[in-house]
């Protein structure tokens, strides 16, 4: 993908994206992309800065860390970010001074969004992906799917620990 920043001088320019993970390299160990990545990307020319600014979604699925059974997750990302070309690197107080708004670098008259997009993407992946807020996950004895039901060994569990009430009863005699 590529867009030609002489172009932009004579207005906004508006991409469509419907491409697969692969092209954007992604989907790896710990996720898989469902869906190909959709949106649109208008890049328009301010000052001497192209501002991209325009939707990224697609389909994700990751595996809930407590239970293990796929989530899949619907990422929906507003997108505003800045190209700087890369001659005015040295300035980089620039960057700082940017609201705050994040921004990348290109160099020649192209850019090349390709691998931000990507990176876009990937910021949007929750680090403990869960299936549901309350998932019980699994027994960690004998692996059941406690969303399921309960097993047989949280009674045994139980059962594992007799003297469970001697200590509270010791505290008593302690204190009085
Ligand atoms: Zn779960
Ligand atoms: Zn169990």
């Amino acid at each position: 993908m590529k867009i030609d920043v002489q172009n932009l001088h004579s207005g906004p320019v508006t991409i469509t994206l419907d491409h697969t993970s692969r092209y954007f390299d992604l989907g790896g160990e710990d996720y898989q992309v469902v869906d190909n990545i959709r949106g649109e990307l208008t890049f328009s020319l301010i000052r001497d800065k192209v501002l991209m600014q325009g939707i990224l979604q697609t389909h994700i699925r990751m595996d809930c860390i407590r239970c293990l059974e796929p989530v899949d997750l619907y990422i929906k990302k507003d997108v505003t970010l800045y190209y700087i070309h890369k001659s005015e690197e040295k300035g980089k107080e620039d960057v700082i001074n940017l609201e705050g708004i994040e921004s990348s670098y290109y160099q020649g008259l192209i850019i090349v969004p390709d691998n931000d997009i990507r990176e876009l993407i990937l910021v949007e992946l929750p680090d403990y992906p869960y299936c549901k807020e309350d998932c019980k996950g699994l027994c960690p004895t004998c692996g059941k799917n406690l969303n399921t039901g309960s097993c047989s060994c949280q009674k045994e569990g139980k059962n594992s620990f007799p003297e469970g009430d001697s200590w509270k009863n010791t505290l008593k005699n302690i204190e009085s």
